[in-house]
């Protein structure tokens, strides 16, 4: 089992995990907000190093990326956890799978054992000029995104992150030299959304969106509109002037319909004119690339 990176260790062998933005304070014993790392007698260790619970052949468009490496695909994988607990999950199955269902009950990590070099040559042998680090978020499998990533520069392959946006500063520093792209959802605009459904805080999101721009990593934008919590004009409009005012105009934001999922399994599809609406939203202030998505 692999140590974790980015933890600090302090007294009766408690830890704090120090790689994303919940920066959980971990008994011994006990594993941190994300399910996947565990304290054992003061050491933090990673539950995930190259366990792969999804491996697929994508279109980049898919990710969504439409302005990088366009028409080409994408080898993109994950491992189980997430550290956002989101009630709108599209894959809560894998995503929450290490804090509830039948593979938490047994304390068990299901995935299949695959060493970054192999995740080299399966993306060699499928011509993806690309690997992306996907499905769940790829800040809680660092170390094993980490290591993909060094051995895909080596064979000029891009290395593309869909993340929430939650990775701390200096996570993001180690990953920076390694990573060529992202696409970050920003998915409300409100402090008690983020609380409230993904149990996660607004600011570092908006902060980590300024890094990967001024960094100069390609990066595009995503929100989900779910009716009621995000689709009002106030809402909407203040989320394209963020993207305008903080990221440039030439940043695409990628507006999806969301479909009644896990537990928002009782609210309504996102209909279409809302859609165009938060298009119209988005060109009005000034964006050059608002893409409706899901629809
Ligand atoms: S990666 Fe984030 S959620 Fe997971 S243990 Fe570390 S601070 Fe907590």
């Amino acid at each position: 089992m692999k140590e974790a990176l980015f933890y600090q260790k302090l007294d009766k062998n408690k830890v704090k995990c120090q790689l994303c933005n919940q920066f959980c304070q971990i008994n011994e014993g006990k594993r941190g907000i994300c399910g996947v790392r565990e304290n054992r007698k003061g050491s933090l260790k990673t539950l995930v190093y190259a366990k792969v619970i999804a491996v697929h052949v994508d279109p980049i468009e898919k990710k969504p990326l439409y302005h990088f490496l366009p028409s080409t695909r994408s080898l993109s994988i994950a491992t189980v956890g997430c550290n956002f607990r989101c009630d709108h999950c599209q894959n809560a199955d894998i995503s929450q799978a290490s804090k509830e269902g039948l593979f938490f009950e047994k304390k068990q990590i299901p995935g299949e054992k695959l060493e970054p070099d192999q995740i080299i040559a399966l993306a060699l042998k499928a011509k993806c000029p690309s690997i992306s680090y996907t499905y769940t978020e790829p800040t809680i499998y660092f170390e094993y995104a980490l290591d993909c990533m060094r051995l895909a520069k080596e064979k000029n392959l891009k290395n593309v992150w869909v993340t929430n946006g939650y990775t701390s500063q200096p996570a993001l520093e180690m990953a920076k030299p390694y990573l060529d792209a992202a696409n970050v959802d920003l998915k409300f605009l409100t402090e008690k959304n983020y609380k409230k459904i993904c149990g996660a805080k607004l600011q570092p999101v908006l902060d980590n969106l300024i890094w990967y721009k001024q960094n100069n990593i390609h990066l595009e934008v995503t929100t989900l509109i779910i009716p009621s919590l995000n689709d009002s004009d106030e809402e909407l409009t203040e989320i394209a002037k963020f993207i305008f005012e903080k990221l440039g105009a030439d940043t695409p934001w990628h507006i999806s319909a969301f479909w009644p999922t896990y537990k928002l399994n009782d609210f309504s599809p996102t209909p279409q004119d809302t859609i165009f609406k938060a298009k119209k939203i988005g060109e009005k202030i000034g964006l050059k690339y608002v893409h409706p998505g899901n629809i």
